[in-house]
């Protein structure tokens, strides 16, 4: 698995199985939360006050608990606030602020 780390942009390939914990370079355990926050995977730019989505569960459950880090960088970064609920299918998304 190709690895570039969201805080120092250090690449690497993990040998592993699964999404290495910390960022072999910088020891940051947040380098993967920070990428896709960056990447704009899940498009919580594009969301109005008021307008929500529902934002697919990824096929591994352990991947949902991603897309909530992911809402909380961007929140802090761009101090909008959500409105966050599970649901069967996926991660409701409301933008309150
Ligand atoms: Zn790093």
């Amino acid at each position: 698995m190709q690895c570039i780390c969201g805080k120092c942009q250090h690449e690497w390939f993990a040998r592993k199985k699964g999404i290495p914990r910390r960022c072999p370079e910088c020891h940051s355990e947040l380098w993967n939360g920070l990428r896709e926050a960056k990447t704009k995977k899940y498009d919580f730019a594009s969301l109005e006050v008021g307008q929500s989505k529902v934002i697919p569960w990824p096929e591994k459950t352990e991947h949902g608990a991603k897309i909530q880090f992911a809402l909380n960088m961007f929140s802090y970064r761009t101090k909008r606030k959500f409105y966050r609920q599970g649901t069967n299918n996926g991660l409701f998304v409301q933008r309150i602020k």
